[in-house]
């Protein structure tokens, strides 16, 4: 069984070709999905060779693995995931590593929250959507939190190969400066708003609604792929009306009709949020980022709340 560890490593291992005078991607990091991913690199830069085990374009939710990623998690020195049964194959892999490999549930670094419960009324598939002990997964979405989990990383890779704890602490404080001007410019955009209310047909915006003092209330039979049963409009319209909600947040762009048919319905705009749960190679390759994304859901957010800083 591997180290299983909080934000505090105890032990100290010698990576794998760490006495190598620290050449490029000496440490080896199997990191769970993209944000994971965008904050490991950041904190690794090229003392690291980071591995993504969420393929771009799909989510993390229901990720399957190849054998070839199985390996890959096994034989890293180093993997961050988000634990709690989040992404049970890649549990299940880090739990089949050996002593050498050293496994991180970042989950074990913040606080977590409840999930919001769903607006009654509203039918719709949740999957993967709640962890154990009935808690959110959706902690990446708070750029607090992504600060606390970085930091959990920076103490992971600095016991891991202290030789070059400088240079994580160099990386990552960079890697912050961007978090922490993000994070400064939410409570900002979104101190002063019409309503604070955000619904959303992904609940996976708890812990940055938290964050801000916004309310989630999470709708579920909005999708982009499903006719919305006329009960669930029925719901929606109602709480719509009784908050002064006056945008929906889809995850994704839904097609003309099923957007016309819920705004008509329910008397409001539709917006998107974009839950960062996997990028595509498309995205990645024309520098969209965490940050970027972060970014666009934070415009959409003032937008749709009515808020004027
Ligand atoms: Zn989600």
């Amino acid at each position: 069984m591997p180290v299983i560890v909080a934000a505090i490593v105890t032990g100290t291992f010698a990576a794998c070709g760490s006495d190598d005078d620290g050449a490029s991607g000496s440490v080896s990091v199997a990191a769970a999905f993209y944000p994971i991913e965008e904050a490991a690199r950041g904190v690794g830069g090229d003392l690291v060779e980071v591995i993504g085990i969420t393929p771009p374009g799909q989510g993390p939710h229901d990720v399957q693995l190849e054998p070839k990623q199985v390996e890959e998690i096994v034989d890293a020195d180093v993997v961050f995931l988000l634990g709690r049964n989040f992404q049970p194959e890649v549990e299940d892999a880090a739990g089949g590593a050996g002593d050498d490999t050293v496994v991180v549930d970042l989950l074990d670094a913040v606080d977590l929250l409840p999930v919001d419960p769903q607006l009654a009324g509203t039918q719709g598939e949740v999957d993967g959507e709640v962890l154990e002990g009935d808690v959110d997964p959706h902690v990446w979405l708070d750029p607090a939190r992504m600060i606390t989990m970085v930091e959990a990383m920076v103490d992971t890779l600095s016991e891991t190969d202290p030789d070059n704890a400088g240079t994580y602490r160099t990386n990552a404080d960079a890697y912050l400066e961007n978090l922490v001007g993000l994070d400064a410019e939410y409570r900002t955009a979104l101190a002063e708003c019409e309503s604070r209310v955000v619904v959303t047909s992904h609940r996976a915006f708890g812990y940055l609604a938290e964050q801000y003092g916004l309310r989630q209330i999470p709708i579920a039979g909005v999708s982009p792929d499903a006719e919305p049963d006329p009960r669930t409009l029925e719901a929606i319209a109602e709480e719509a009306a009784a908050e002064g909600v006056t945008t929906i947040f889809l995850e994704e762009l839904a097609p003309p009709d099923l957007a016309e048919t819920v705004a008509n319905e329910i008397g409001a705009e539709l917006s998107l949020l974009d839950p960062i749960e996997g990028l595509t190679g498309e995205q990645i390759e024309e520098g969209t980022s965490y940050a970027t994304i972060m970014r666009e859901n934070l415009e959409r957010l003032v937008a749709g709340l009515g808020c004027t800083a």
